[in-house]
């Protein structure tokens, strides 16, 4: 990867510029659509592969009962220059769309919980990305991962205790300090993948209240920056080598340049609202929907590895004579799980390609794609659990560590019925509720 990182740092400003509008528009056309992986791809998912083989799937039980952030294997990753801007930007940079979800599903299937812990930074880095200028891309993207000798996390707070699905329900404030040129923060923040741990922490305020969702904006705060604390950890049912906790924002001042995009166009948007003018939300929308097939690739790496581990364990184990594959039952519910898992990739892979290549979510493609991989994750595993009887209940078998894992993607980024509520909204343009 090293020897990549040169390629990776000029792709990635390729895709700042492109982010700034700054391109020749070389690539108008886009690429055309094909299944078959060319060999940067094979490459990167067999260099992916390598690490949760190798470094992963190793540690996975003993940090899932630690429950703690397994900060040894994030620096293992740093120093192969897997956990590094350099390394998203590459994934990125692919014009097919489809790396990121192919190096997402391999890291998942050596540990959902490792994974997490590697690529919750990204969730922060994507907001970064989407809604910084290329000045604050340049100043905290890199932060958020710190370097390969002292590796650093970075947290997207959006979630209250009161706003989950419900994101127009924010109460966290921010208010702009003319005299000082500062925003200063007040609220509470709840469900925050590396909440408090992080060193750059990403925080959506409401700017005013009374435009809802549109009135909302994203802050950046600083490392080390006062009134940012880490409320309550979170114990939890899977995930649990991933650092999930409250953070609480009091008087929490940060220079205006913190706010991404800058104040100028905030100031056009929140008057463009105020006007009644149509607010940018199929922006929004889009952005979501295509960072929506990075997470269902994420669910289908834990599909697949309990896919795989339940048909290695049904050749293996013996009764009434014979191996346990060679009944109908269990061979159908194999066949079954590797149809819904290919099946969920297909619709994965085509909505990182059409975010990829800025088509129109007509459909809610990305939203199809996380819930149905989120669903064909729960279900598979709760299927090795059976295929693996009484073994598969306990903690001596890694197929009850996946099932726990995979039940958090039917619900965070979009639960499932949110997911639904998008895609009938999307096919019927009824306002369904
Ligand atoms: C491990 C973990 C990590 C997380 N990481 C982050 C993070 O890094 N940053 C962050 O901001 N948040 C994070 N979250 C929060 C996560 O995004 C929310 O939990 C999620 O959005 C759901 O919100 P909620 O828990 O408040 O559930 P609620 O919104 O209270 O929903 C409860 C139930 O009601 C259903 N429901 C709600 N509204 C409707 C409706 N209109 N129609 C039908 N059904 C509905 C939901 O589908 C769900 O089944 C994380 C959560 C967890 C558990």
């Amino acid at each position: 990867m090293t020897e990549t990182s040169a390629v990776a740092e000029a792709e990635t400003e390729k895709l700042v510029a492109e982010a700034a509008g700054n391109t020749d528009g070389a690539s108008s056309e886009g690429p055309k659509f094909t299944l078959e992986l060319n060999q940067d791809q094979k490459d990167i998912r067999d260099w992916v592969h390598g690490f949760a083989e190798g470094v992963v799937r190793p540690a996975a039980e003993e940090w899932d009962e630690r429950e703690e952030t397994p900060w040894p294997v994030i620096q293992e990753a740093a120093k192969i220059g897997l956990y590094s801007f350099e390394a998203l930007g590459q994934f990125w940079a692919d014009e097919t769309g489809l790396t990121l979800p192919i190096a997402n599903e391999e890291l998942f299937w050596g540990d959902a919980g490792i994974g997490m812990a590697i690529m919750g930074t990204s969730l922060a880095v994507a907001a970064i990305f989407g809604q910084g200028t290329p000045e604050q891309m340049g100043e905290w993207i890199p932060q958020c991962f710190g370097s390969a000798d002292d590796p650093k996390v970075a947290a997207f707070c959006s979630s209250e205790p009161d706003a989950g699905s419900d994101v127009s329900a924010i109460r966290t404030t921010a208010k702009y300090d003319e005299a000082t040129d500062e925003w200063v923060i007040n609220g509470q923040k709840a469900w925050a993948t590396n909440g408090g741990i992080a060193d750059v922490h990403v925080v959506i305020a409401t700017v005013d209240r009374e435009l809802g969702s549109r009135g909302h904006a994203a802050f950046v705060i600083p490392p080390g920056t006062k009134g940012c604390e880490q409320g309550a950890k979170v114990k939890k049912h899977g995930l649990r080598a991933s650092h999930t906790a409250d953070v609480h924002l009091d008087d929490c001042r940060v220079p205006g340049a913190c706010l991404l995009g800058g104040k100028e166009k905030l100031d056009e948007r929140l008057a463009r609202v105020r006007e009644g003018k149509k607010a940018k939300s199929q922006a929004a929308m889009q952005t979501f929907e295509a960072s929506r097939p990075t997470v269902g690739a994420q669910a289908l790496g834990i599909a697949r590895a309990a896919y795989e581990y339940s048909l290695e364990y049904a050749k293996e184990r013996r009764q009434f004579g014979k191996a346990i594959i060679e009944n109908q039952s269990i061979a159908f519910t194999l066949a079954d799980m590797k149809l819904e898992i290919d099946a969920a990739r297909l619709l994965v892979w085509r909505a990182a390609w059409m975010g990829r290549s800025g088509q129109k979510f007509e459909n809610a493609e990305g939203s199809m794609s996380k819930l149905k991989a989120g669903e064909v994750a729960v279900w598979s595993t709760e299927r090795a659990i059976q295929i693996l009887g009484g073994n598969g209940y306990t903690r001596e078998f890694p197929v009850e560590r996946m099932h726990r894992d995979a039940k958090i993607y039917t619900i965070f980024e979009g639960t499932s019925e949110i997911q639904r509520l998008v895609i009938s909204r999307a096919i019927s343009g009824v306002h369904v509720k």
